[in-house]
Protein backbone atom coordinates (compact mmCIF):
# COMPACT_ATOMS: atom_id res chain seq x y z
CA UNK A 1 0.00 0.00 0.00
CA UNK A 2 0.87 3.63 -1.02
CA UNK A 3 -0.10 6.80 0.60
CA UNK A 4 0.28 9.80 -2.03
CA UNK A 5 -0.56 13.58 -1.23
CA UNK A 6 -0.82 16.35 -4.04
CA UNK A 7 0.66 19.96 -3.99
CA UNK A 8 -2.90 20.65 -6.45
CA UNK A 9 -6.04 18.77 -6.38
CA UNK A 10 -6.42 15.89 -9.00
CA UNK A 11 -8.87 13.45 -10.69
CA UNK A 12 -8.75 10.23 -10.08
CA UNK A 13 -9.89 8.08 -12.91
CA UNK A 14 -10.42 4.69 -13.00
CA UNK A 15 -8.92 4.42 -16.00
CA UNK A 16 -9.62 1.50 -18.42
CA UNK A 17 -12.76 0.91 -15.76
CA UNK A 18 -14.00 4.21 -17.00
CA UNK A 19 -17.33 3.86 -18.14
CA UNK A 20 -19.17 7.38 -18.50
CA UNK A 21 -20.67 10.16 -16.48
CA UNK A 22 -23.95 11.34 -15.68
CA UNK A 23 -25.37 14.83 -14.85
CA UNK A 24 -26.34 14.56 -11.14
CA UNK A 25 -28.91 17.27 -11.79
CA UNK A 26 -31.08 15.50 -14.39
CA UNK A 27 -29.52 12.05 -15.26
CA UNK A 28 -28.83 12.79 -18.61
CA UNK A 29 -25.78 11.32 -20.20
CA UNK A 30 -22.87 13.65 -19.71
CA UNK A 31 -19.96 12.08 -21.75
CA UNK A 32 -20.08 14.61 -24.57
CA UNK A 33 -20.15 17.74 -22.45
CA UNK A 34 -17.76 16.55 -19.64
CA UNK A 35 -14.68 16.71 -21.25
CA UNK A 36 -15.24 20.31 -21.92
CA UNK A 37 -16.23 21.06 -18.60
CA UNK A 38 -13.03 19.80 -17.31
CA UNK A 39 -11.15 21.76 -18.83
CA UNK A 40 -10.72 25.86 -17.05
CA UNK A 41 -11.32 24.02 -13.44
CA UNK A 42 -7.89 21.39 -14.58
CA UNK A 43 -6.17 25.11 -15.58
CA UNK A 44 -6.82 26.71 -12.26
CA UNK A 45 -5.70 23.15 -10.43
CA UNK A 46 -9.41 22.17 -9.65
CA UNK A 47 -9.90 25.01 -6.90
CA UNK A 48 -13.67 25.35 -8.45
CA UNK A 49 -15.52 21.94 -9.25
CA UNK A 50 -19.16 23.98 -10.16
CA UNK A 51 -20.11 23.79 -13.45
CA UNK A 52 -22.83 24.78 -15.68
CA UNK A 53 -24.56 21.65 -17.05
CA UNK A 54 -25.41 22.09 -20.73
CA UNK A 55 -28.21 19.62 -20.59
CA UNK A 56 -30.60 21.30 -17.92
CA UNK A 57 -28.25 24.40 -17.01
CA UNK A 58 -28.04 23.50 -13.60
CA UNK A 59 -24.75 24.06 -11.45
CA UNK A 60 -23.25 21.13 -10.57
CA UNK A 61 -20.17 19.93 -8.67
CA UNK A 62 -18.11 17.76 -11.20
CA UNK A 63 -17.05 15.73 -8.09
CA UNK A 64 -20.53 14.55 -7.84
CA UNK A 65 -21.43 13.96 -11.31
CA UNK A 66 -22.54 10.00 -11.72
CA UNK A 67 -19.65 8.51 -12.50
CA UNK A 68 -20.58 4.93 -13.80
CA UNK A 69 -17.43 3.50 -12.30
CA UNK A 70 -16.47 5.63 -9.48
CA UNK A 71 -14.01 8.43 -10.05
CA UNK A 72 -13.32 11.00 -7.68
CA UNK A 73 -11.22 14.62 -7.35
CA UNK A 74 -8.95 15.19 -4.10
CA UNK A 75 -5.09 15.42 -2.95
CA UNK A 76 -4.61 12.55 -1.06
CA UNK A 77 -4.87 8.91 -2.54
CA UNK A 78 -4.24 5.40 -0.28
CA UNK A 79 -3.25 2.75 -3.17
CA UNK A 80 -2.99 -1.04 -3.07
CA UNK A 81 -1.77 -2.23 -6.55
CA UNK A 82 -3.14 -5.42 -7.33
CA UNK A 83 -5.14 -6.46 -4.40
CA UNK A 84 -5.34 -9.84 -3.82
CA UNK A 85 -8.45 -9.74 -2.62
CA UNK A 86 -11.90 -9.73 -4.69
CA UNK A 87 -13.27 -6.24 -2.86
CA UNK A 88 -12.83 -4.33 0.41
CA UNK A 89 -16.13 -5.02 3.11
CA UNK A 90 -18.11 -1.77 3.69
CA UNK A 91 -16.78 -2.50 7.29
CA UNK A 92 -12.94 -2.05 6.09
CA UNK A 93 -13.82 0.81 4.27
CA UNK A 94 -15.41 2.42 7.10
CA UNK A 95 -12.09 1.43 9.54
CA UNK A 96 -9.60 2.91 6.64
CA UNK A 97 -11.61 6.26 6.16
CA UNK A 98 -11.56 6.24 10.10
CA UNK A 99 -7.77 6.11 10.80
CA UNK A 100 -7.53 8.56 7.68
CA UNK A 101 -9.64 11.11 9.34
CA UNK A 102 -11.87 11.68 6.34
CA UNK A 103 -14.24 10.29 4.25
CA UNK A 104 -12.81 8.25 1.23
CA UNK A 105 -14.28 7.09 -2.67
CA UNK A 106 -13.21 4.04 -3.37
CA UNK A 107 -12.14 3.72 -6.78
CA UNK A 108 -11.47 0.24 -8.93
CA UNK A 109 -8.74 1.30 -10.80
CA UNK A 110 -7.26 -0.64 -14.20
CA UNK A 111 -4.44 0.74 -16.68
ZN1 LIG B 1 -28.35 17.91 -16.56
Amino acid sequence: MTASFEDEVRFYDPGENWSGVECSACGADAEEWWGDAMDAPAADGFKDLNTKAPCCGGTVSLNDLRYIWPAAFGRFAVEARNPDIADTTEEQDLKIAECVGTPLRKIWARY
